[in-house]
């Protein structure tokens, strides 16, 4: 098949989550043999470093189910406070760009994270999940992208496959 589908690389096993770890996926990255992927780490594409403070989206009103980065309604901002949405946005923006010039016409992204998350990610204290996605996700989304996470993946990837 020539049909493409871009992957969080941290679920590749690159070592690119904010403390230098990876996230493997290992039946993931099984049911994705022969696929053509485009990785991606929209944090790092974004400019930030690994490892780098962990983050999450914050709720300008607290951090409340689904609100959005994208309009406004909430910051990224590292454990420290510091609002890194600009990188995360920029992340999103370039991950965007190369899933266009790719074809990519479907991502498989690392769930409750606050770029990758896809229906879930974490809230203000990281102890729980919100409803909600990631910023590079609403990014994708926005532009028509189909976005699932590397949980909830497999049947997108059959009918894709099938497409
Ligand atoms: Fe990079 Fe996304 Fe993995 Fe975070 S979840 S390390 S941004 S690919």
């Amino acid at each position: 098949s020539d049909k493409k589908v871009m992957v969080s690389a941290c679920l590749l096993g690159e070592q690119c989550r904010f403390d230098g770890g990876t996230c493997t996926n290992q039946e993931l990255k099984e049911d994705l043999e022969g696929v053509e992927l485009i990785s991606v780490c929209p944090e790092e594409m974004g400019g930030l470093a690994t490892p780098r403070p962990r983050a999450r989206i914050v709720g300008k009103d607290g951090s409340a189910d689904g609100v959005d980065v994208l309009n406004g309604e909430a910051d990224v901002l590292t454990h420290e406070g510091n609002d890194v949405s600009d990188a995360y946005i920029r992340g999103g923006m370039k991950t965007l760009d190369l899933a266009k010039s790719s074809g990519a016409g479907l991502a498989i992204l690392k769930s409750n994270s606050p770029s990758c998350g896809c229906g879930k990610v974490f809230t203000e204290d990281f102890q729980n999940l919100r409803e909600g996605d990631g910023t590079t996700t609403a990014i994708l989304k926005n532009a028509g992208i189909h976005v699932v996470n590397d949980v909830d993946y497999h049947e997108a990837l059959d009918q894709y496959k099938e497409k």
